[in-house]
């Protein structure tokens, strides 16, 4: 290629562009989210409806969020990376699993399960997001799975020496997840799984698999164990993803894999079985937009406070003022409603209703929030170094996984109201096709 002599004369200097400058030498009029901003969002206290046990895990993991995974965050969120050198340290934390009872979990309650969540959160999506798609893959072992299953399988997991994954999503099948393609065929001494799945978190890499199948047999759904590396086994990353990029979200390709009698869980035998995790998930969730709010508002306050315009620190403005009041009381009534969710669970008095409508109402104030924090950063609002960008991208899924914004809205509608308005009216099978 023939460049103008002006480029020319540029490229002979160097053979190598410079490399950029960090963002804090770049940048110097504020912090970025390396070093991580304190905790500020507590404004109604609620930290005083917290047993001492639950604060100090609260503690225990701020920091652990703050001091190992800020620093690298944004370098592995850019090359859409897990930073596999972290599980020890997590863990440490001895969180993995969450409200997994029994074979090494931790057994935590729902509301300590959804405060760790929601610290992790606050710091990295991505990181709560791979944390609670193994954990839901621990409580589905946990609570479908037979004594031999549970003692094979749940120790290594609680400790993340092996990692799971959760598989029910289908290219074809969404919002309508019960309508499950994937097949399994009964065959001397196991099954025969043939399908796709799509969106599988963690799957590229993932030790145990569970797979929701519909059983030839029965057509009801039913759940299994593959393991990595079983033959006819493909799991492939998706690449390009604007949100919770650190996640290995995979598609999966099931090509007549064998799976032995002792790995089908004997407790999931219809779709109606999903719904004792699907329950504990959607709480888990509900929780991953607070505690991003929480960390894009404790980022914003700092920066406002740091970065001057017009003579003045940008905290000092009206309109900016107004802004952070919006936000951080859109995070006291999130976290009420969240916290009012765990205590509904924890009487056994929480239905799919409410479930689906603290999972909805939530990611809807929290896309709100994060939206306003980016504004607020203005040209540092849109790049990952200073947090609330990035933020501000991982609200995204969130808002569509584990049951879209509609879909939840939708479930709480036909409790509310009596009428299931899932399908389309006027829809026949013959004007489908
Ligand atoms: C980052 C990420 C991670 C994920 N991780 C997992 C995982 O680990 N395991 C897993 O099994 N799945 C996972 N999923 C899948 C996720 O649960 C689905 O993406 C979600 O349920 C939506 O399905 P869909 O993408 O096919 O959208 P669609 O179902 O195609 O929906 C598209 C749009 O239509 C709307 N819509 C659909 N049906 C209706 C209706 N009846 N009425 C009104 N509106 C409707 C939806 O709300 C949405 O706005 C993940 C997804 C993402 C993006």
């Amino acid at each position: 290629m023939i460049l103008p002599s002006k480029f020319q004369d540029e490229t002979e200097k160097s053979d190598k562009p410079s490399p950029p400058l960090d963002v804090s030498v770049a940048f110097p009029q504020a912090t970025p989210a390396s070093v991580f901003p304190p905790s500020v969002s507590d404004y109604y206290r609620f930290d005083d409806l917290l047993s001492p046990e639950e604060k100090t895990l609260r503690m225990k993991v701020r920091e652990f969020m703050e001091k190992e995974v800020a620093p690298i965050m944004a370098e592995y969120w850019e090359k859409a990376e897990f930073p596999f050198q972290i599980l020890p340290k997590l863990a440490d934390l001895g969180i993995a699993g969450f409200n997994t009872e029994g074979y090494g979990s931790p057994g935590l309650s729902i509301t300590t399960s959804a405060i760790a969540n929601a610290e992790i959160a606050r710091v990295d999506a991505s990181c709560s997001t791979f944390l609670l798609v193994h954990s839901v893959g621990m409580l589905t072992i946990a609570s479908c799975g037979s004594e031999e299953q549970k003692q094979k399988y749940l120790p290594s997991l609680a400790q993340l020496k092996t990692i799971a994954c959760w598989a029910l999503t289908e290219p074809e099948y969404g919002s309508d997840a019960s309508a499950v393609n994937t097949t399994a065929r009964k065959v001397e001494g196991g099954w025969i799984i043939d399908g796709q799945k799509r969106w599988i978190g963690n799957s590229t890499f993932a030790d145990v698999l569970v797979i929701f199948a519909r059983n030839t047999t029965t057509n009801q759904i039913n759940g299994y164990i593959v393991k990595k590396n079983s033959p006819g086994l493909k799991a492939t990353k998706i690449a390009n993803k604007i949100g919770v990029r650190i996640v290995q979200n995979g598609d999966i390709l099931l090509k007549n894999v064998f799976v032995p009698d002792e790995d089908r869980l004997p407790g999931l035998n219809s779709f109606l079985d999903t719904n004792k995790v699907l329950a504990v998930s959607r709480v888990m969730v509900a929780w991953q937009p607070i505690g991003i709010s929480m960390g894009v508002y404790d980022m914003c306050l700092r920066y406002l406070k740091e970065r001057k315009q017009f003579g003045a620190p940008l905290a000092a403005f009206q309109l900016n003022q107004q802004k952070l009041s919006l936000m951080l009381g859109n995070i006291q009534a999130m976290t009420l409603v969240g916290w009012r969710l765990c205590k509904l669970y924890d009487k056994g008095k929480m239905t799919p209703g409410h479930a689906s409508l603290g999972k909805s109402w939530i990611t809807l104030r929290a896309r709100e929030t994060v939206a306003l924090g980016r504004e607020l950063l203005g040209g540092n609002g849109i790049l990952a170094d200073f947090h609330v960008a990035k933020a501000f991208c991982d609200m995204e899924p969130i808002y569509t996984y584990e049951g879209t914004y509609d879909i939840n809205s939708l479930v709480t509608g036909r409790e509310i109201t009596g009428f299931a308005s899932f399908k389309a009216p006027g829809m026949s099978k013959q004007s489908r096709l």
